[in-house]
């Protein structure tokens, strides 16, 4: 097919929820993609952040094929190994104590505002349901999800929206402490708000919200879709932040480019969730667990602390570009946001397209950037080089 048969049939057969780049994707290695007519691309993105260990690795398919050889799918009402191990290493790496799998980042997020609603709900009884988020978040596209999110944008359209949010303003106790009243029972947030811009939150406001959650019983709730499993140079960001949350989601990287999510309980409320309380019927499966375990076994220290060092090239890599498109160069591994100036930053992300280099946006004005966490320095000087000659044109 070519890239306009593509296309065409695309938006024939698919409902237009997305808009789409005017690319095609026909195969991947690394951080690598080539459209269906050869062309090549260096990947800034893996797909969102989902593949961790880029295209194709190896040890992420051979996991794949012995399990898939193996059984491919069972369901929760039996044992089975390979979510027990992917559970034990995840618990063991990061001091939580249980886990429940789950397939998309939104509905591991229904799942964690579900436990702490239970949380409140048997100590306290009814009345106490309501959640504290942060301006600028985003949690996910269900009815819930999107309430949650702390961005009036999101809230059209599909009303009646599911009740008991209110938003709270991000690096402000003081503004956390206003909303929270009588019937909160919880406050959740990204530590890096991703779609909203590449925000890293302040560790002081984040410190001090674990204090104020510990003196009223309310549960800390971490968004890690998108900031999990290496992204920030740490398993989880909480843990470059020094504090346990009391329930944390992940998703899109867990399983390197297999439909998979989670949250993990601390042991205050790794009982909250009982028999008949909570279910799904794809989640765990053991395809994608195999997946993520390779993932996680990829995702040693010293391969985190690698993360780290490309991720501060990346950034003094672009800052050394003395672009006048660029404001400021954030983030913390991996994850990295280009606040953008003099040019929209969808303008500047589609000429990047043009020049071969796969970006992302975030916010209103950040060019996000999501490598591979195996992405190699050569990648890296490529795109670099890339961005170079889009960010920097009078210098050719
Ligand atoms: C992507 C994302 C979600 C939603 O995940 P889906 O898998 O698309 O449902 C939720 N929270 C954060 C922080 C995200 O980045």
């Amino acid at each position: 097919m070519t890239n306009q048969e593509l296309m065409a049939l695309d938006s024939q057969y698919i409902m237009q929820t997305y808009g789409r780049f005017p690319v095609t994707i026909a195969r991947g290695a690394g951080a690598r993609f080539w459209d269906c007519e050869g062309r090549e691309y260096i990947d800034f993105t893996s797909g969102i952040g989902v593949n961790s260990l880029g295209s194709c690795n190896p040890d992420w398919i051979a996991a794949i094929e012995q399990q898939i050889h193996a059984f491919g799918h069972t369901s929760n009402l039996f044992y089975t190994e390979p979510c027990v191990r992917l559970a034990k290493t995840l618990t063991e790496r990061t001091g939580m104590t249980n886990v429940f799998f789950a397939n998309g980042g939104g509905e591991a997020n229904e799942g964690m505002i579900k436990l702490a609603r239970k949380y409140s709900f048997d100590k306290y009884g009814l009345g106490r349901s309501n959640i504290v988020t942060l301006r600028q978040s985003f949690h996910g596209r269900t009815i819930t999800t999107l309430q949650a999110t702390g961005q009036d944008v999101f809230h059209n359209y599909f009303f009646p929206f599911t009740e008991g949010f209110r938003y709270a303003e991000p690096d402000d106790l003081e503004s956390v402490k206003a909303q929270l009243r009588d019937d909160s029972c919880a406050v959740m947030l990204e530590l890096i708000q991703g779609e909203g811009g590449v925000r890293p939150l302040d560790p002081g406001f984040v410190s001090g919200l674990r204090q104020l959650c510990d003196q009223r019983d309310l549960l800390l709730l971490v968004d890690e879709v998108q900031t999990g499993v290496g992204r920030t140079g740490a398993l989880f960001a909480f843990q470059k932040y020094g504090i346990l949350p009391d329930v944390c989601s992940f998703a899109k990287g867990i399983a390197g480019g297999l439909p998979m999510s989670g949250i993990m309980a601390a042991e205050r409320c790794s009982q909250v969730l009982t028999p008949g309380t909570h279910a799904t019927t794809f989640g765990a499966n053991p395809v994608c667990a195999a997946a993520a375990s390779a993932v996680l076994k990829t995702l040693s220290e010293p391969f985190l602390e690698e993360v780290d060092r490309k991720g501060a090239y990346l950034r003094a890599g672009i800052a050394a570009l003395g672009s006048r498109y660029v404001r400021d160069v954030r983030g913390m591994g991996l994850m990295i946001g280009v606040g953008v100036q003099n040019i929209a930053h969808s303008a500047l992300c589609a000429k990047l397209l043009d020049a071969g280099l796969l970006t992302l946006t975030a916010g209103s004005d950040t060019l996000r950037l999501l490598p591979p966490l195996t992405i190699t320095y050569e990648e890296l000087d490529k795109g670099l080089a890339i961005m170079k000659r889009v960010l920097c044109p009078a210098e050719g």
